[in-house]
């Protein structure tokens, strides 16, 4: 994963939580567009990385802001609580989304950046639970007949689209290394 951003999108935030959580997305449209589109001013949309069908990992906001990724939203964890689900999150989207399955490429891509997150917030290998879904933490808006509920996005494992379950289990294998 390299450091040094391509183009940095204008939609961020100085960040004003601690990170929390690293939550996946997909992006629902392919890769060009979602990154074009993260880039807009008039988007009001971003998130820290992008990964391509074939592996490929743009980096559109630096991991020291918040991206504006994830909207309304909870802790899905009452006992790890946040204020603002940007503030306290990294997000990684895969681009594309259903009917299509992620390629291999994307999820060990994925699964690699993770790892080097998880190192990076200082969380060990006991603590991959803080992968979670968009749509573990997405809940309705105020005024919304299901306020503060959650499903209000289904990415990335509606649809089946992306189970978090075994690529937290890659990432937990990964900062183990090899048990003997
Ligand atoms: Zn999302």
């Amino acid at each position: 994963m390299t450091n040094v951003p391509d183009k940095i999108s204008p939609n961020k935030s100085k960040r004003r939580e601690k990170v929390a959580y690293l939550v996946v997305h997909w992006t629902g449209g392919t890769f060009a567009s979602a990154v074009d589109w993260c880039l807009r001013d008039e988007s009001d949309v971003s998130y820290h990385v992008i990964i391509a069908p074939d592996g490929e990992a743009r980096q559109i906001v630096p991991w020291e802001y918040a991206a504006w990724a994830v909207g309304w939203s909870k802790s899905p964890y009452p006992d790890f609580p946040f204020m603002s689900g940007n503030h306290a999150s990294e997000s990684i989207a895969l681009a594309g989304g259903p009917p299509v399955a992620p390629t291999q490429k994307q999820r060990e891509r994925l699964v690699v950046i993770l790892a080097e997150r998880m190192v990076a917030n200082g969380w060990d290998h006991d603590q991959v639970w803080r992968i979670i879904g968009h749509d573990q933490t997405a809940v309705f808006k105020p005024g919304h007949p299901q306020a503060g509920q959650f499903g209000r996005k289904p990415d990335p494992q509606g649809h089946g689209w992306l189970p978090l379950i075994p690529i937290r289990e890659a990432v937990r294998t990964l900062l183990r290394g090899p048990t003997t």
